[in-house]
């Protein structure tokens, strides 16, 4: 159906910032008519943060097993692949980790990414500990478009939920790029029972008072680590619910930049707003258009399936972009209709998936 191989032979070299070559149309569709236009590369297995929902005690405290340095892709390979992908009808590209800002090079890395014709949208999803100091950086690079990870609003608790005392770190970094006029600064707070529900209300009123999407994000049973268990767990309808205790949730219409979140502003007079991301109590997966390249180099159509192509031994061994070409439209044309999420939970109670630092979210 959209298997087309053949037509990509793009000549690359690190110097060659443009291809001349575009194609007509989007030769990135799937098997159940989904236009793939999102691309999500995880720079990096490293974190500067040992957050409870990604790794194990005993990992936090010491013993994280990370990749090797030539297990990750070299930013010249990512660069080939982004053109390839970008020539073939991807258009946004969001980096992700570990956290992708503590890989060397990134900065050069981001304007070279920048400098691809046809690559108009480049975002970061970042825990935020760097902001400060990369900000401005980022922003000359063209990124503009920020989702900080931030699970509660109290010191001692991120402390107790990342592993390290970096609140007023983050939030200095959340201010540096609301003064740099950055559109839109979502926050990321994955909602978990008993760790940070007690603050729902208290995200929901900073929409109110700055301009920014605060995200509530079902708790999801990935990882080695996970914390979940149908108690951690908390369905959006419920997130809701506390939320319109404060006020009226005002639809708003889910632009092209807030992805599978429902958007809301609180009240009328709310300066920001809210998103509501659910995947597993109402998932996207009909409109979902993502692809993902973990920073071990392997394609993976679906956060939530383990099916993967690895892309690093396909550029390693046979380094044409028409091979390259051809393990997207792969993993593509194998992207799974929808996740299974809910059954998997009920078989296992949870215990599900690979490493979410190596999948980048
Ligand atoms: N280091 C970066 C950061 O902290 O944003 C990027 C990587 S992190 C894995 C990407 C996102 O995944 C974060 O917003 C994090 O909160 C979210 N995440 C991690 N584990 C999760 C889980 N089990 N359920 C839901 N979201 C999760």
């Amino acid at each position: 159906m959209c298997y087309q191989p053949a037509f990509l032979q793009i000549p690359y070299s690190m110097k060659q910032e443009k291809t001349s070559f575009l194609p007509t149309e989007n030769s990135l569709v799937d098997m159940f008519s989904r236009s793939i236009s999102y691309l999500r590369l995880s720079l990096t297995d490293r974190c500067n943060l040992r957050c409870l929902y990604c790794v194990t005690e005993n990992e936090a405290n010491g013993s994280l097993t990370k990749l090797q340095h030539d297990e990750l892709l070299t930013y010249e390979e990512l660069l080939r692949v982004v053109r390839v992908a970008v020539a073939m009808g991807i258009t946004k590209v969001r980096l992700t980790g570990g956290e992708p800002l503590v890989r060397r090079g990134v900065l050069d890395f981001i304007s070279h990414l920048g400098a691809i014709e046809g690559l108009d949208d480049i975002r970061i999803t970042t825990n935020g500990l760097l902001l400060e100091q990369f900000g401005p950086k980022l922003h000359a690079a063209g990124v503009n478009k920020v989702n900080i990870s931030l699970d509660s609003l109290r010191p001692d608790r991120v402390a107790a939920i990342t592993g390290a005392d970096c609140f007023n770190q983050v939030w200095r970094g959340i201010e540096t790029m609301l003064a740099l006029g950055c559109a839109p600064v979502k926050l990321n707070m994955v909602v978990m029972r008993h760790i940070n529900d007690d603050e729902i209300v208290a995200f929901a009123r900073l929409s109110q008072q700055l301009p920014l999407q605060v995200r509530f994000i079902e708790f999801m049973p990935i990882g080695v680590s996970s914390r979940w268990n149908s108690d951690t767990y908390i369905d959006t309808d419920e997130i809701m619910a506390r939320i319109r205790a404060l006020g009226e949730l005002i639809p708003l219409h889910a632009g092209r930049n807030d992805g599978p979140a429902q958007v809301f502003r609180l009240g009328s007079d709310a300066i920001g707003s809210l998103g509501f991301i659910s995947p597993i109590s109402h998932h996207f997966c009909s409109r979902c258009n993502r692809l993902r390249l973990t920073s071990s180099g392997a394609l993976r159509s679906c956060l939530l399936h383990d099916d993967e192509v690895d892309l690093r031994a396909v550029i390693r061994e046979r380094s044409t972009d028409a091979a390259i070409a051809a393990a997207l439209l792969t993993a593509i044309r194998n992207k799974p209709r929808g996740h299974h999420l809910k059954e998997l939970i009920r078989q296992t109670g949870g215990d599900c998936h690979g490493r979410m630092s190596r999948i980048g979210g």
